[in-house]
């Protein structure tokens, strides 16, 4: 049965049974490890253990690290992963070999990428976000000017407003693709030509995007990109980062986390600093092995999967599960604050509800893992590899019952931990 079929009629469990026996992504639940009774929403914040990982490390720790000891620099391939990596993930967002280096964490890439893109425009000093952007990048942009202790200004304006603030004031655009909050997706190519036009730099955070649909960089002329490894690319905790810069920037300055990792020659030992040629002088120093090696796990994965596949059922998804809080809980309160268009969507759905906190929480008690965001936001993230479409219909079945029954009004619900 197709989607189409399946919402002109009453949904039914069986009718998105159908959908998953057909569904030409199925075989790649088995390639991940999620736990019985779990239904994982939250694979925007952190992606499930690809199956390979286990295996992958125990290598890694006893035959590289073990055996191997610092001579796996060189034998083990280490020395080159944050490359390797890289031109793996650069095949997943639409960029080249050589314009993708895996390193550090987002935060620190922003940091990286926006200093040199301040300098590579230096007679403009704004530098246009949102104030819903994700907030360490607008952390990140603050403490960078104040670094700087220039004239730069961070002026924030709502997503609607951003297209017409852009002028010929502006030096860079920083915006974060899907929003994380609301799911909402900025026109990547329409604000990239537009920012172009006036002569700005626009820098794009795939936080959001990376291994959630097609992204095509090089085809929106982007200037900077960075995304992180942990979400939707599955990478594991605190996984490194990558960083993206377009081919025709890369010669042209070099970013100021200058670490030995970025040198020409890191093994000259020489007391002048002399960056890499292209990508590789984002680097700053040496990289968490361990972590990158889990990373690949996840890219690799990824790399099997048809994103254009991954995509449909994501919205397929989405589609569904929208259609269904309105069958099954329209009377509740639940306000839809993610773009009901696709076109404009990440692979989110997310809800506002005054009582979005302890929901979650009944949610979370109950095996359905979404997760929360000030200052009433319930998240459900779609990862195709390994969320099915009955896993939708289970969700719901059990959100249903908990805004019924209000089971979310259990004194054990209203408590905070320090993650949300
Ligand atoms: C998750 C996320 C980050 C995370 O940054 P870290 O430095 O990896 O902690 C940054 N930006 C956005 C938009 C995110 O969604």
């Amino acid at each position: 049965m197709t989607l189409t079929q399946a919402t002109s009629t009453k949904l039914t469990r069986d009718a998105l049974a159908a959908m998953d026996a057909h569904d030409p992504l199925a075989s790649f639940r088995d390639k991940f490890y999620v736990p019985e009774g779990v239904l994982y929403f939250d694979g925007n914040s952190l992606g499930a253990v690809p199956k390979t990982v286990e295996g992958r490390l125990q290598k890694a720790v006893t035959q590289e690290w073990g055996d191997g000891l610092v001579r796996s620099w060189n034998t083990a391939g280490w020395y080159e992963m944050p490359r390797r990596i890289g031109d793996k993930i650069a095949r997943l967002i639409g960029a080249n070999a050589g314009e993708v280096v895996v390193a550090d964490s987002t935060s620190v890439n922003l940091f990286k990428v926006l200093a040199a893109a301040v300098k590579l425009n230096p007679s403009k000093h704004v530098i246009i976000s949102e104030p819903d952007n994700f907030p360490t990048d607008l952390y990140m942009a603050q403490g960078l000017i104040q670094l700087l202790g220039s004239d730069h200004k961070l002026v924030l304006k709502p997503a609607a407003e951003v297209m017409d603030t852009i002028d010929d004031d502006t030096a860079i655009v920083m915006l974060t693709h899907v929003n994380y909050r609301t799911g909402a997706m900025h026109d990547m190519k329409a604000i990239t030509a537009h920012a172009h036009e006036k002569g700005a730099l626009v820098i794009w955070d795939l936080a959001h995007s990376a291994g959630a649909m097609p992204v095509d960089l090089n085809g929106a002329n982007a200037d900077f990109a960075i995304g992180c490894g942990y979400k939707y690319l599955n990478g594991g905790p605190g996984a490194p980062a990558f960083v993206y810069v377009a081919q025709r920037h890369q010669a042209n300055f070099s970013q100021p986390l200058a670490g030995w990792m970025g040198h020409a020659q890191p093994f000259a030992f020489d007391w002048k600093y002399q960056p890499a040629e292209g990508i590789g002088r984002y680097l700053a120093g040496t990289q968490p092995v361990l972590s990158m090696i889990a990373l690949e796990c996840g890219v690799d994965v990824m790399s099997e999967a048809d994103l254009s596949l991954v995509r449909e059922k994501s919205l397929a998804m989405a589609d569904l599960f929208i259609q269904l809080v309105e069958q099954r809980c329209g009377e509740y309160g639940l306000e839809l604050v993610t773009p009901r268009d696709g076109a404009i969507r990440g692979s989110q759905v997310s809800y506002s509800h005054p009582q979005g906190f302890p929901i979650m929480q009944a949610l979370i008690a109950a095996g359905v893992i979404g997760d929360y965001r000030k200052p009433n936001i319930l998240r459900f993230g779609f990862t195709p590899l390994y969320v099915s479409y009955t896993d939708v219909w289970d969700t719901i079945e059990i959100l249903s019952n908990i805004l019924h029954d209000r089971t979310w009004e259990k004194p054990e619900f209203q408590r905070r931990g320090n993650v949300t």
